[in-house]
């Protein structure tokens, strides 16, 4: 409720302003979004907290290989990715985050920050508390909600049909339980096992390339044969080989 009144408040100050300066209509200020609302145009050379978040959400369209840094520094990487995600939904692709990009991130995004097709409970069916793996669990949130929105690209890329996670975060006891690696990215929250249909373990294995992760395991790789999986490690990996990866 207090979140709601603060959230009218900020809009209603943001109006205000917008009728003294006049500057309102550029950065879709108006728009009161449960989970985070962007106050100003964003292009390359702007730094921030709202940079960071643009980031977080543009994860999924650095371009094949790549990884976007979520540094709170608008670069030439940002520019990339926010030109391929205008692409991807019929946008302007002028690189420069406004009223239309931001719509179209208010309209993607839960009043949780999640993306509309994932969520946390979806990324986590080890416990609720996020607890127990090898980051704080703070850090596997923050990371899980990253991974997240580099699958919301991955399923939007594939036609947007719908992507079946069958496992995300591990605490040790979960991990140990499915006998996991005792290295393996579910403890960092940043992994995602993704079953088959409607698309083939192989189609989602090689699309991934192209959204974020370092880590992408598949058919062929042991283990594997039943799902793909995609993480954030620290250097990529990919090893798919009956998909010819
Ligand atoms: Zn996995």
């Amino acid at each position: 409720m207090l979140r709601r009144t603060m959230r009218l408040l900020a809009t209603f100050v943001m109006l205000l302003s917008g009728i003294t300066v006049g500057t309102l209509a550029t950065a879709g200020t108006a728009h009161a979004d449960g989970c985070y609302t962007w106050s100003r145009s964003l292009s390359q050379g702007a730094t921030g907290a709202d940079v960071t978040e643009l980031q977080i959400r543009l994860g999924g369209y650095p371009g094949y290989g790549a990884v976007l840094a979520v540094d709170g520094s608008f670069g030439p990487a940002t520019t990339a990715a926010l030109k391929r995600f205008q692409s991807a939904y019929g946008l302007t692709s002028d690189g420069v985050a406004g009223t239309g990009t931001y719509n179209q991130l208010y309209a993607l995004q839960d009043d949780d920050c999640t993306p509309v097709h994932f969520s946390y409970s979806e990324l986590n069916d080890c416990n609720t508390t996020w607890s127990g793996g090898a980051v704080t669990a703070a850090t596997a949130k923050s990371n899980a909600l990253r991974t997240m929105w580099k699958l919301e690209a991955l399923r939007h890329a594939l036609g947007d049909q719908p992507i079946t996670v069958t496992s995300g975060f591990r605490s040790q006891t979960c991990n140990a339980a499915v006998g996991g690696a005792s290295d393996s990215r579910h403890l960092y929250g940043d992994a995602a096992d993704l079953g088959a249909g409607p698309h083939s373990l192989c189609t989602l294995a090689q699309q991934a390339r192209n959204h974020g992760f370092r880590g992408i395991l598949g058919p062929g790789y042991p283990g594997h044969n039943d799902h793909t999986h995609l993480d954030h490690r620290a250097a990529q990996y990919w090893s798919a080989p009956t998909c010819g990866i």
